[in-house]
């Protein structure tokens, strides 16, 4: 589909979804209504839309409860004691990982914790932490605050790598100078799998390479990566990774989240960590003993009893991941973000001086399917005007708007027409000749 020579018109964009094997998909979600009509739904990085079968699963549970009490733990229809355990296969097929490498459990940010408290272990030598410049505020907050907890000052241990003066992405090459600069000093390297506010893919194979190579620990927050771009922790060699499931995952607000711990670290029950008895070994668990003994998977690092709404939710929308295949959907993903930027491209054309700038790489390998737009003129205005006419896209302050087409259930229609809008728009700004 690539390859193809795109064409700006309604016409062509209906012929690509005539075509798209991924279409019927979309009628397996709510797409939110705006002025009597479906809007233009391009905030799935930020909250995915419901698939129409999650209230079957989640009344399923509610059933359970209801007919069966505390015993739909062993007798329900998904017996909740192992409910947790349908979605490593499942999960898998996502991340690139072996089915003990993964845990669905707590939510993201709890969760970065509990892999910190684990992985980064500061010594006298070894103390810093590298990771990119604007990572997502609560990772920011995580890592600051691990640091203190260690008795450390943030300033002497963060290392940040940023993009250079007058580029918006950071440049591979500067991540692995600073980690090969650090190098002895380094205890963990830390990055977003896509930065959430340029929407860069950074190259994990590699930085987790270099990493090991100065001997320190590397870990990723997938939140926008996982369900949008190729992952394969194992073989990447990834240590640890976390993520949540409620943007492309569709697993509903504030849903439950995942961890990856590798294979090499599972089964190290000597890892110190925060317990809870549902981490503790399963054969064992309820005579209720003194001392904690870990599942040797990552399971081992569960804390409580699984929430078993949120996980039917889950499970909804992983089921509709299983059914379309993430290779399917990578494919049409680039489809669409290419479609997007080429439509952008026209409307530059038409502009009098730069007012768009794409602040997304271009080159396929270092972009998922958000396309991040700075504004360089009337940008609020016009994403107000975006939101008056059915289109739910995304504002950065100071000046930036996110859109992410997701495969599941975004068109090229709705690519053709947000260009229309956005041309409407900012044509009344005077943008346009
Ligand atoms: C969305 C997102 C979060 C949100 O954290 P929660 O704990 O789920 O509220 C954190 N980090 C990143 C990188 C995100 O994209």
């Amino acid at each position: 589909m690539n390859s193809i020579q795109f064409q700006n018109t309604l016409e062509f964009a209906k012929r690509l979804d005539e075509k798209d094997v991924l279409r019927s998909f979309r009628d397996q979600f709510y797409i939110p209504i705006i002025n009597g009509k479906q809007s233009i739904y391009f905030t799935g990085n930020s909250l995915g839309l419901q698939p129409k079968t999650t209230q079957d699963y989640v009344y399923n549970e509610l059933e359970d409860w209801a007919n069966y009490g505390v015993e739909a733990h062993f007798h329900g229809r998904n017996p909740w004691l192992s409910y947790h355990e349908i979605f490593p296969d499942k999960l898998s097929k996502l991340i690139g990982c072996l089915p003990e490498e993964v845990v669905v459990m707590n939510q993201l940010t709890i969760n970065l914790h509990l892999l910190l408290t684990t992985f980064y272990r500061p010594a006298k030598e070894r103390f810093k932490i590298i990771c990119e410049a604007k990572a997502f505020p609560s990772d920011q907050y995580a890592l600051e605050s691990q640091v203190k907890l260690h008795g450390l000052n943030p300033d002497d241990v963060i290392i940040e790598v940023s993009p250079r003066n007058g580029e918006h992405s950071i440049r591979q090459e500067d991540i692995l100078t600073t980690i090969e600069h650090h190098g002895k000093q380094t205890a963990v390297v830390i990055f977003g799998g896509v930065n959430y506010y340029s929407g860069q893919v950074f190259d994990m194979a590699t930085i987790a390479k270099k990493t090991h190579e100065v001997g320190a620990l590397c870990g990723f927050d997938l939140a926008h990566a996982i369900g949008n771009i190729e992952l394969q922790l194992h073989d990447w060699n990834v240590d640890f990774a976390c993520w949540c499931s409620y943007k492309y995952l569709n697993s509903g607000p504030g849903g439950v989240a995942g961890i990856f711990i590798h294979q090499q670290h599972v089964a190290n029950t000597e890892l110190p960590r925060l317990a809870g008895w549902w981490g503790y070994d399963k054969d064992t668990r309820f005579n209720m003993d003194k001392g904690f003994k870990p599942i040797p998977t990552a399971e081992g690092w569960q804390l409580s009893n699984a929430p078993v709404l949120s996980m039917a939710a889950h499970n909804a929308s992983l089921d509709i991941f299983e059914e379309a295949g993430m290779k399917n959907l990578l494919v049409k993903s680039k489809a669409l973000s290419n479609y997007l930027l080429y439509i952008l491209q026209e409307i530059n054309k038409d502009l009098k001086q730069k007012i768009i700038e794409i602040i997304t790489p271009l080159n396929e390998k270092e972009r998922g399917c958000q396309v991040s737009i700075l504004m360089l003129k009337n940008g609020k205005k016009v994403f107000e005007a975006l939101k008056k006419n059915g289109v739910l896209a995304d504002w950065r302050e100071p000046n930036v708007i996110r859109v992410a087409p997701v495969p599941l259930y975004n068109t090229f229609e709705d690519i053709y027409r947000f260009g229309e809008i956005i041309k409407t728009a900012m044509a009344a700004e005077q943008l346009i000749r």
